[in-house]
């Protein structure tokens, strides 16, 4: 295990009922509030009126950015950069998905920075402040509720990239199981399927010495993938939201990888495919990850056994590592294909014709993955795989 500094500045307000805890919070930072939502799910659930309800009583002055895109774009960013300008707004409250959240934490250092946000997102400039955030989270699945990354989508370019910053912390997120009842099956899925992601990035290391941290990983795994079913069999179901709520939390809010340094080429690998499709981050993660696994396969086989014997409980008797690390990649699989993932680009109508597209946005800072380095090459093997 690595030495490591570890600070997470983000309180969270979890369980039902908790968005009240808006009456306490807000006041602390001003009266400007910028609302950020996304296509309009938070107004047919009510948890807009619900927010604005508690808002008004705290006598706050509401600017709104609706229409954040799944896949949030550049050009609202900058069109949430402009109203925090134009009304010297006090605090950003994020209401939503990850998509929403992530343009948040972009219009909240953007709006600190003299130039373009694109400059941050591309590595050219560091965020040097922001305004104040907040969320209210409504999808189990990024973790970007307390977490300082963020991804953002230049149209224009057809680039999706990952950044963040310290500065990007929410200062508070609340998360009630509640507002997530009315995600549909589909998002509900694709959420699973980033907080399995987001575990797999972390636990693919080649530290030998991580026992803490891999059996925090292995719960968490065993946990989704164990109420997976359950929940989709009951949407409504407030304890198993709950369960899942908190995994995807967990999964990316640093805790998972104190002292090691995760792998996140697959992540990479996706963005790149949504940069070019604009699909959901999930459904194409689930197509990837097997396929990333089979073609880093030999770079640590042991570690491709633990997962298979410790999650998926593969009996190795008899077997050779490699065969029962085979095993255990093949059980994921058929675990997203059990809950309705998608396993093939072609679900997405996506062909060979734009692989090497898709490669070129992926290698954007050259080779990449801290498990296996991925050249060029690899890239392209992965998303030949993935057709
Ligand atoms: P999302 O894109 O925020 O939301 C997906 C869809 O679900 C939207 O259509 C949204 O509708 C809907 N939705 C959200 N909550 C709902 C609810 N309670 N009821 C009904 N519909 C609801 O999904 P996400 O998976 O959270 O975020 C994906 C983005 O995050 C991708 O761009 C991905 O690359 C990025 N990401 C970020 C991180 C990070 O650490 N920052 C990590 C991984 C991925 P509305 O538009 O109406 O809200
Ligand atoms: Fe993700």
């Amino acid at each position: 295990m690595n030495s490591f500094t570890f600070h997470n500045p983000t309180t969270l307000h979890f369980g039902q009922g908790q968005l009240a805890k808006l009456s306490t919070e807000v006041p602390k930072y001003g009266k400007h509030i910028l609302l950020v939502y996304g296509g309009g799910s938070i107004k047919s659930n009510g948890i807009y009126d619900n927010v604005m309800q508690l808002l008004q009583g705290l006598d706050a002055t509401v600017i709104e950015l609706s229409g954040v895109e799944p896949n949030p774009r550049l050009t609202t960013v900058h069109r949430g950069v402009a109203l925090c300008r134009q009304h010297s707004i006090d605090l950003i409250l994020a209401v939503g998905g990850g998509s929403v959240i992530d343009c948040a934490k972009a219009i909240a250092v953007g709006a600190k920075y003299e130039g373009d946000f694109w400059d941050i997102a591309t590595r050219k400039a560091a965020a040097t402040g922001a305004i104040p955030l907040a969320t209210v989270l409504t999808i189990a699945a990024t973790g970007s509720e307390m977490n300082s990354g963020s991804v953002i989508t230049n149209w224009e370019t057809q680039d999706k990239l990952g950044w963040g910053s310290p500065h990007a912390f929410p200062k508070f997120s609340i998360l009630d199981p509640a507002h997530t009842t009315s995600l549909p099956e589909n998002q509900t899925v694709y959420g699973m399927v980033d907080i399995i992601s987001h575990v797999i990035e972390q636990y693919f290391h080649h530290d030998a010495n991580s026992p803490v941290q891999d059996r925090f990983c292995e719960s968490l795994l065993r946990t989704v993938i164990e109420t997976a079913p359950l929940l989709l069999a009951d949407l409504n179901n407030l304890e198993h939201r709950a369960t899942i709520l908190y995994s995807g939390t967990m999964a990316l809010n640093g805790i998972l990888s104190m002292g090691v340094r995760g792998d996140w080429a697959t992540h990479n690998l996706e963005h790149a495919v949504s940069a070019v499709h604009d699909i959901p981050h999930g459904g194409g993660l689930a197509i990837l990850f097997p396929n990333w696994m089979l073609h880093t396969l030999d770079a640590n086989v042991g570690r491709f056994k633990q997962m298979a014997e410790r999650v998926f409980h593969i009996d190795s008797a008899g077997k050779t590592d490699r065969q029962v690390a085979e095993e255990g990649i093949a059980a994921l699989r058929a675990f997203f294909t059990s809950i309705g993932a998608p396993s093939r680009l072609a679900d997405y109508n996506i062909d060979d014709t734009t692989i090497e597209l898709m490669a070129d946005k992926a290698m954007i800072y050259g080779d990449f993955g801290n498990f296996r380095k991925l050249t060029r090459a690899d890239v392209v093997e992965i998303y030949r795989m993935s057709l």
